[in-house]
């Protein structure tokens, strides 16, 4: 039997309060598609219009991934909900979600309403710490994250081609390096420059650790502050490569990832490169 690859593709690549105001980056989430899952993580602002804009039928989806109840992450989470189960008509699919998806944790949450909880056959907590099965025996395991939601998780997308791992957004700390060591695509949310970080988030400087720790096949930088922005993100993802001698990229909008034996990525322009 053949088993296609997963697609991954970047309806957002800005992170934080300023690039989302600005709309600085597109700031939709990450779709993933192959043969049986159709997944979408982190629907924030736009996530609705950037999938119809790039073909991707939110229909479709199966599965819903919260990792944290901040508006960059959550904001389209509710009507893809609607999308999901064809406007409330049909229970189905997951959502799966940090616990203040479902109720409040410190300050925040729930993001969920009643209704759209009500909506699809399951609501699973991403903080039991057990993988969760979806189609084609692909599995979502929760990880550790530090970030301002207590709830927050980052995850690993097991798939028959080996492990995705998403850090969601969160600070280093020491044990992440082994969390994400079994990964072959490493996406990091790197909302700061080097030099410049900031509690609960990753910069540059932390990027270089984690990666000199787990090294990857395959890094990508993703979830661009407005500082990380206005600095460059080229020249930060530059420093990365010559620092640690790994292939490491950085997300633009539209960017999709071909997940398979290689790991493939193509730009908007189309252009194909293999690793
Ligand atoms: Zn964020
Ligand atoms: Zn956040």
């Amino acid at each position: 039997m053949i088993f296609l690859f997963m697609k991954l593709t970047f309806l957002g690549t800005g992170g934080g309060r300023f690039t989302t105001i600005f709309q600085k980056r597109n700031t939709g989430g990450i779709r993933l598609d192959n043969e049986k899952n159709h997944i979408h993580l982190d629907p924030g602002p736009g996530a609705l219009l950037l999938s119809k804009r790039n073909g991707l039928d939110p229909k479709k989806l199966n599965s819903l991934i919260l990792t944290h109840s901040h508006p960059d992450h959550y904001n389209d989470l509710e009507v893809l909900i609607e999308a999901m189960t064809k406007g409330g008509t049909q229970k189905t699919g997951k959502v799966l979600t940090s616990e203040s998806g479902i109720k409040k944790m410190d300050e925040y949450g729930p993001t969920l309403s009643d209704y759209h909880k009500d909506l699809p056959r399951e609501i699973i907590s991403l903080n039991n710490n057990s993988k969760i099965p979806l189609k084609d025996q692909s599995k979502v395991i929760p990880v550790p994250a530090k970030h301002s939601d207590p709830s927050t998780r980052g995850l690993i997308l097991e798939t028959k081609k080996g492990n995705i791992g998403f850090t969601s957004d969160t600070e280093y700390f020491e044990e992440l390096g082994q969390i994400f060591s079994d990964t072959r695509l490493l996406i990091m949310n790197v909302t700061r420059p080097k030099a410049a970080s900031i509690p609960y988030h990753l910069s540059t400087d932390d990027a270089i650790q984690l990666l000199e720790e787990v090294d990857p096949e395959v890094s990508v930088i993703t979830h661009f502050g407005m500082k990380m922005l206005n600095q460059g993100v080229e020249e930060q993802v530059k420093i990365i490569r010559e620092e640690t001698n790994q292939k490491c990229i950085a997300a633009e909008d539209g960017m999709k990832i071909e997940f398979d034996r290689t790991i493939n990525f193509q730009d908007k322009q189309d252009k194909l490169t293999n690793y």
